[in-house]
């Protein structure tokens, strides 16, 4: 395998995981991010995110002498054949993605870039994109390639080092073999395809995904109503190997980093193209409806009929988008916390990955406890919103006794109705009856 020099601009979720995989693979990796104090800290094998088998990723690399760090762009570049673009794309003001790093990362690359070397964006960009950077490069000997990234936060170094696909797409062949070549020892079929479809790609993978998810939300909503119950349905659902089982399973509505930004961006994208894409659209209606409908639903077991929570006081356990990330970013349990403190709950929330000491990164109205009984404690419904494993093992019967009344409604079917049952609390689960 030849081994390559490699630049990658943004170490977030993805650029630090890409840096640290690509240099795990034997490459030479200089990673570079406008966060001096984080390039510090990451220089040292410091890890602030949480993302399992990450640090010590890091620090193989470190010790190899395969992975640097450093401040901005421009420094990273020099001498390398392949430069990935890892910075951010958030919704921008009209709903589309919002490329100002992207185009300032080019900006500022531009005229460093090594001869004849190759500009991959990694962030996911609209379809255009390649195009943009092309005219916006001026640099015909420069190969321009979309490589979109699908690693899921969480297992992002199991997902990028083994990948259901690798999708590399370029309108320059070579440009595109030199990346392919990155990727040898990743045991993944690689699809090679023109810069816009493989644009498209991750936006119809995430779009997908959504919908598979708002379509499970209603079912659940209509399993509730006909007192058929959701579990059973998703698990027969999931054995048509055309449908799969994956993306199943009802929650509070989805959420992330990703999705939320991405189902905007594709309709803006097909707006502005004069595409109707009218499933896009429903599946983030649904998605508001689930957060106000689970809202609902714990009014009607501890607040007024016409749907006010004031002054009633809900313990929230869970607070990122899911379970084994510490992302807060668009999480679908601050979406249902906002709903709440809207209609006037006063709110204590606990999660693993979100210390007391991050309050200042959550709304003033929620209370952050570092014990999830702390939560519990005079409330009069707990509210389960992040799949975190250990809640299952929680000590029931002490929170029986902590909380106001003996509610807990599970937005994700996480925990066992029959343990909270056996400590005398009732479980209100999604799409099935409760377990009282
Ligand atoms: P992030 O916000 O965690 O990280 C982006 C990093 O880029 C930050 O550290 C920021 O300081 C740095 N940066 C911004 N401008 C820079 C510049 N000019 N020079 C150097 N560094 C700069 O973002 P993320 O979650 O890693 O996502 C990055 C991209 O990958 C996005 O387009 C996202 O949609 C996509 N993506 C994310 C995931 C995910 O699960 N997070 C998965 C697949 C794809």
């Amino acid at each position: 395998m030849h081994r390559h020099t490699i630049a990658v601009i943004g170490t977030g979720y993805v650029g630090l995981t890409a840096g640290a995989c690509l240099a795990s693979l034997g490459h030479r990796v200089v990673c570079a991010d406008l966060d001096p104090v984080k390039v510090a800290e990451l220089g040292r094998g410091d890890v602030r995110i949480l993302e399992e088998g990450l640090p010590e990723l890091v620090q193989a690399g470190l010790d190899a002498g395969r992975l640097r760090f450093v401040v901005g762009a421009a420094d990273a570049v020099r001498g390398a054949r392949t430069v990935f673009i890892c910075v951010g794309t958030p919704t921008g003001p009209d709903g589309r993605a919002d490329l100002t790093a992207v185009d300032a990362v080019v900006e500022e690359i531009r005229t460093l870039l090594e001869p004849d070397s190759v500009l991959v964006t990694k962030s996911t960009v609209p379809v255009g994109t390649a195009a943009r950077v092309t005219a916006a490069l001026g640099r015909p000997d420069v190969g321009v390639v979309s490589n979109p990234e699908f690693l899921r936060e969480g297992t992002s170094v199991s997902d990028f080092l083994q990948p259901d696909r690798v999708v590399i797409g370029s309108d320059s062949p070579w440009a595109a073999a030199q990346v392919a070549e990155l990727y040898a020892g990743v045991d993944a079929p690689v699809v090679i395809a023109d810069a816009a479809s493989a644009e498209v790609v991750k936006y119809a993978a995430n779009c997908f995904l959504a919908v598979k998810l708002s379509y499970v939300n209603t079912l659940a909503e209509l399993c509730e109503e006909v007192g058929a119950d959701i579990g059973r349905v998703t698990t027969a659902l999931g054995q048509d190997h055309r449908i799969g089982s994956a993306f199943l399973r009802p929650g509070p509505g989805w959420g992330g980093s990703c999705l939320p930004k991405d189902t905007r961006a594709l309709l803006g994208t097909a707006d502005a193209l004069g595409v109707d894409f009218p499933l896009v659209r429903a599946a983030i209606g649904t998605n508001a409806h689930q957060r106000t409908r689970i809202a609902d639903r714990i009014a009607r077991l501890c607040g007024d009929a016409d749907g006010s929570l004031a002054g009633v006081r809900i313990g929230l356990l869970g607070l990122t988008f899911k379970a084994g990330t510490d992302d807060l970013r668009d999480s679908p349990a601050l979406a249902l916390a906002a709903e709440l403190a809207r209609r006037g709950a006063e709110l204590t929330a606990h999660d693993p990955a979100v210390p007391a000491t991050r309050h200042t990164e959550l709304p003033a109205d929620i209370n952050v406890v570092d014990d999830p009984h702390q939560a519990a404690k005079g409330a009069s419904a707990l509210v389960l919103c992040t799949e975190w494993p250990h809640y299952r093992g929680l000590d029931w019967a002490r929170i029986a006794a902590d909380l106001h009344h003996p509610v807990v409604v599970d937005t994700r079917n996480h925990l066992d109705p029959a343990a909270l049952s056996a400590a005398g609390l009732a479980w209100h689960g999604t799409g099935t009856s409760p377990v009282e």
